[in-house]
């Protein structure tokens, strides 16, 4: 009797363990799984912010680049604007549209009166139109701008044909800041096309232009040219970034336009109200992850299924702790991560199949054997030893598992690093007092040990390789800590004209960088690449390189450090010819300068030199230099009777004539309609006036053929001398036009020195 009682009270303490033997396994292995996932997960999302990122920031360079070129054309246009010589002689329909030869992308430029009236544009029909109304018109006016910016519009429809356009426009103000118009250049968002696509993305992503109203300008790929015209007012990255007030922020939600789940990032685009966004479909990105996961998962829902299965059967079949104790085993058979117990001495009680794969040891070789002597490298036992104790001696089962990573030895004597989850047990026979779990990690390490080798850089970088390297329009290479280059894409090599075999394993300072354009040397120390090998910090820079043919080419680049794992291990170069850019640059500045008609300087260019010539002298009064100011006789005569055509052929051959007569250090300018000037350097006021008496005579000898025509044109002179005592140049030329006003009077074609009289 007291017999079966006790039978049956053992039998359901058996069962209770079974169970909870199962469960703590199952919960365990959950848990593991779980987080394993979401730090995988982690990991690939924060590698596609750093990709998105870089993306962005070539995208802003560029755009802030085009967004300067027009903005330059802009300020050719105010500096020019001189209310005082009628602009609107200089600054024609014809002068517009031969600035804007170098801008197809600009299809309107236009200037307006104080009141929103247009004055003069490239395109006859929108002179005389009001644009009062409109934002850019508006801003200028209110002096939402700083009057020394230029704004970006945000986008509307043309009056004329209703086309989408945003346009870039300038304040024009007087020298008191009085508003006198607006300058403004209308381009098509087409502009942006390129800037978007340099590269090409993986599959889904994409580059979107926005402004802070949330109006999209321009998206790439193509597909999404529905889109732009669109407003993300309401979306939450758009809100985010908005109220976050940094230049660039990241973000994972759903996008308002396409209710997808999208990975983005915003860069603001400096001084431009534009916002760059590149983006990514969420789903598209844990795609691989994804399945990873599903397979990992279903293996463990079957395992767990089994067990949960089988546990019931053991439960009710095996009356006895022996049976029991199989099924465990039967559960940690079929996992497929090592299992090892070892008893409180820390000898070998338990060890599955897994573990018998992965050490190369039977069980009947180790159960019972130290598991410290065996398998431990002995370098390794002392912190091994310590966790063994530190786990073995913890009070209850309940506690989280112990994480812990060491590597083992296996019976051939090879290296594997496991990754480890150690729990206390409670076997009532003190059989297994650690249990513990082990996840092979040794691909995983050993990847992490090359990353700090160079070459292994390039391995990392593979899966971003058709991404970042080769599909890329720009120049990538990458350098190790020593700037010793590791990688490099085709179109690297192609702008530089180099092999493979020339870069790889030199120094990329000393092969393409290392002189200045002007042929000095360039010093290590001062190269960007360096710079960021010092201190980790990333920066764009222009720069130039060196062709394999030797001739300088000028480079953006951005150089952006390589982490790995809290260490810097090199640098990667992103690099761009922008040779075109530069060349355009160099056009508006010779714009800037030039008077296309005549090639003589224009108004703006020579009183700023006449300015800077009064300053030297006022600083060294022993030298001296002389202003001659020239207007041609009866000249609306030649327009009226030849046409404006022969009219723009005389101002040529005049200024041609004038030009022969002068040294370097003079400046011939046209100051406005058939007016020119001199400045003479270092010539006192009796040489300047004979000169002034020859260049007269010569023109008055001058006959200009015309067709069948041929005619003799006379030109007045006023002379004066730049004095210390001159406020400005504004004065100087006050003098000049004074005595060219009285040669004028007296009769023309005469030359006439200033004195006190003409005050
Ligand atoms: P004056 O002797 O008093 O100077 O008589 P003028 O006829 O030359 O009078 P004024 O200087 O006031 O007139 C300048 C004329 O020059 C007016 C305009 O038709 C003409 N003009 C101004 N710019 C150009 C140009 O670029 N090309 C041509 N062909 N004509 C111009
Ligand atoms: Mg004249
Ligand atoms: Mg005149």
């Amino acid at each position: 009797m007291t017999k079966i009682t006790k039978m049956t009270r053992m039998t359901r303490m058996t069962g209770i363990s079974v169970w909870v033997l199962t469960c703590s396994v199952i919960a365990a292995a959950f848990l593991w799984l779980a987080w394993i996932a979401y730090d995988e997960y982690r990991s690939v999302l924060n590698q596609e912010y750093r990709v998105l990122s870089v993306k962005a920031r070539q995208r802003q360079a560029n755009l802030s680049g085009a967004l300067r070129s027009v903005d330059l054309l802009l300020q050719s246009v105010v500096e020019d604007w001189t209310p005082a010589v009628d602009p609107l002689q200089t600054l024609t329909e014809k002068e517009l549209t031969s600035r804007l030869r170098q801008f197809p992308e600009v299809f309107n430029l236009l200037i307006t009166d104080a009141q929103g009236r247009v004055l003069v544009s490239n395109r006859n029909d929108v002179t005389g139109l009001d644009v009062a109304d409109r934002e850019y018109f508006q801003v200028h006016r209110q002096a939402t701008v700083k009057p020394d910016d230029f704004h970006v519009s945000r986008p509307f429809r043309t009056r004329r044909d209703n086309t989408f356009v945003i346009s870039v426009s300038r304040a024009l103000r007087d020298a008191q800041g009085h508003f006198l118009g607006v300058v403004n250049a209308t381009i098509t968002p087409k502009l942006f096309d390129d800037i978007l696509r340099i590269d090409e993305c993986t599959s889904n992503c994409q580059s979107t232009l926005i402004n802070r109203e949330g109006d999209i300008i321009n998206a790439y790929p193509a597909a999404l040219a529905p889109l732009v015209g669109k407003n993300l007012q309401g979306g939450i990255a758009f809100g985010e970034h908005m109220a976050s007030g940094a230049t660039m922020t990241k973000h994972l939600n759903e996008v308002k336009l396409a209710q997808v789940k999208r990975v983005s990032v915003f860069l603001d685009v400096p001084h431009s109200g534009l916002i760059i966004v590149m983006s990514r479909d969420h789903a598209d990105i844990m795609a691989d992850w994804q399945r990873a996961i599903i397979g990992q998962f279903i293996g463990f829902a079957a395992a767990t299924g089994l067990a949960l299965f089988l546990a019931p059967l053991v439960v009710r079949r095996e009356r006895h702790l022996v049976r029991s104790e199989a099924f465990a085993r039967n559960l940690i058979e079929t996992a497929n991560v090592m299992v090892v117990g070892l008893d409180d001495a820390g000898r070998i009680s338990l060890f599955n199949a897994a573990a018998e794969q992965l050490t190369g040891y039977t069980r009947a070789e180790v159960l019972g054997r130290d598991w410290f002597e065996s398998l431990v490298p002995k370098d390794r036992f002392p912190e091994v030893w310590q966790e063994f104790v530190h786990v073995s001696t913890h009070p209850t089962i309940a506690s989280p598992a112990s994480q812990f990573e060491n590597p083992i030895l296996t019976k051939d004597g090879q290296v594997r690093h496991i990754s480890w989850q150690n729990s206390r047990i409670n076997d009532k026979y003190h059989r297994v007092a650690v249990l513990s779990f082990g996840r092979d990690i040794t691909q995983k390490v050993e990847e992490e040990e090359a990353l700090h080798a160079s070459k292994a850089e390039v391995e990392r970088l593979s899966s971003w390789k058709a991404l970042l390297i080769n599909s890329a329009g720009e120049g990538i290479y990458g350098v190790d800590l020593f700037g010793i280059c590791t990688f490099i894409n085709p179109v690297a090599l192609s702008l530089l004209g180099f092999e493979e075999a020339d870069v790889l394993g030199k120094d990329q300072h000393a092969l393409f960088h290392h002189q200045h354009t002007d042929g000095s040397h360039y010093a290590h120390a001062d190269c960007p690449i360096y710079q960021t090998l010092r201190d980790g910090v990333m920066r764009q820079v222009e720069s130039s390189f060196i062709h394999k043919n030797e001739v300088f080419f000028p480079v953006q680049m951005t150089v952006a450090p390589i982490i790995q794992t809290g260490v810097q291990t090199g640098a990667v170069v992103v690099f761009q010819d922008i040779t075109q850019r530069k060349k355009m640059e160099a056009e508006l500045t010779r714009l800037a300068t030039t008077d296309e008609l005549t090639g003589c300087a224009n108004r703006r260019h020579f009183m700023r030199t006449l300015t800077l010539e009064l300053a030297r002298i006022q600083r060294h009064s022993i030298t001296e230099s002389a202003l001659l100011m020239f207007d041609l006789d009866h000249f609306k005569q030649v327009n009226d009777r030849y046409g404006h055509a022969a009219g723009d052929l005389v101002l040529q051959v005049f200024t041609d004539g004038l030009r022969a007569f002068l040294r370097k250090t003079d400046l011939a300018g046209r100051l406005g309609g058939e007016e020119f000037a001199l400045l003479l350097t270092g010539t006192h006021l009796a040489n300047a006036q004979l000169l002034a008496e020859r260049l007269r005579q010569r023109i008055a000898d001058t006959t200009i053929p015309l067709g069948e025509h041929s005619l003799v044109v006379t030109t007045s002179v006023g002379v004066t001398v730049l004095q210390v005592s001159d406020a400005d140049a504004e004065s100087v030329l006050a003098r000049a036009d004074a005595a060219l006003y009285a040669a004028k009077h007296q009769g023309r074609n005469r030359v006439v020195v200033w004195d006190a009289s003409l005050r």
